[in-house]
């Protein structure tokens, strides 16, 4: 397994790969891999010859007041993991490398970027979608894996690729969990105790809130509060949005139908967690 952090470097060993007629395949993470991000990378190698995944904590998709400093990171894990799990390549660059000064432009996916975590996250998107176009501009992958924890992102990433021609196929990949429901995520390590005792309240309220859809309510509002009320039920949840969605337009829906997923974000004192179902598959 190669570790690169240039992308004059990088470039140069896949023009070999791409020459020797092998397929690419892409997994963008921020690293502090957990099972989540290794089963996108399982999922690449079902798809392509060569896997790479990058490993950079992207200051612009961090506003001003979030946790950019404090991400979690330990790249000698990150790179054992990967090595186990048959990645060939580790894309490691620093800041400078990906922005360097001065750096005046930007990837912006209009509306979809402006709602649920966009709300709260003003800038978040617009850093995703630049830092991912560039991921594949430098790499130039046949296939990139995204999580379906991050709905949001992948339903914006899909709409970026087919907007913009972006010659890669997306695949998004379900979302990994903890035995008690917890999704997944490098920042569950910034939960309390009793903060990550009470976490799993969200899966249950979304898993409840499926029940009820199969059983026959379609009525977006009734399960919305439903969800409420169950979070509500956890004395250190803080919920931040609830919301009921189309998967194409992330606009609110009244009734429930195939492919209308929920998505919840919910604080437990300074950390914030997302999740998210599909109503009906
Ligand atoms: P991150 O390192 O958090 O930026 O995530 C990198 C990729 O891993 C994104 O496509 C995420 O959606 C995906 N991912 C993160 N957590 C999970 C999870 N629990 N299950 C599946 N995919 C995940």
């Amino acid at each position: 397994m190669k570790v690169v952090g240039s992308i004059p470097e990088i470039r140069k060993i896949l023009r070999e790969i791409r020459l020797a007629g092998k397929t690419i395949g892409l997994v963008p993470t921020m690293g502090y891999l957990h099972a989540g991000h290794l089963s996108l990378i399982d999922e690449a190698k079902k798809h392509c010859d060569f896997v790479v995944i990058s490993i950079f904590v992207n200051p612009t998709q961090f506003g001003p007041t979030e946790d950019l400093d404090k991400y979690p990171r330990d790249f000698k894990r990150d790179e054992k993991l990967a090595r186990e799990h048959g990645v060939d390549l580790i894309f490691f660059p620093d800041a400078a490398e990906m922005y360097p000064k001065p750096f005046f432009t930007y990837v912006v996916t209009e509306q979809l970027s402006k709602t649920l975590c966009g709300a709260s996250r003003p800038v978040h998107f617009r850093g995703v979608t630049t830092v991912v176009s560039k991921l594949f501009n430098i790499v130039q992958p046949d296939v990139a894996v995204f999580g379906q924890k991050d709905a949001q992102q992948a339903i914006i990433i899909r709409r970026m690729v087919g907007d913009l021609n972006f010659p890669v196929q997306v695949i998004v990949a379900p979302i990994v969990r903890e035995a008690d429901g917890l999704a997944m995520s490098s920042r569950n390590v910034y939960l309390s105790q009793e903060e990550r005792r009470q976490a799993p309240i969200i899966f249950n309220a979304l898993k409840s809130a499926k029940e009820f859809v199969s059983k026959g309510d379609r009525d977006a509002s009734a399960i919305g509060k439903l969800i409420r009320r169950t979070i509500g039920g956890s004395p250190l949840a803080e919920i931040e949005y609830v919301e009921i969605v189309d998967p194409i337009t992330l606009e609110n829906v009244q009734n429930i139908e195939r492919g209308t997923f929920v998505a919840v974000a919910v604080r437990f004192g300074k950390t914030r967690l997302i999740d998210n179902v599909v109503l009906i598959d």
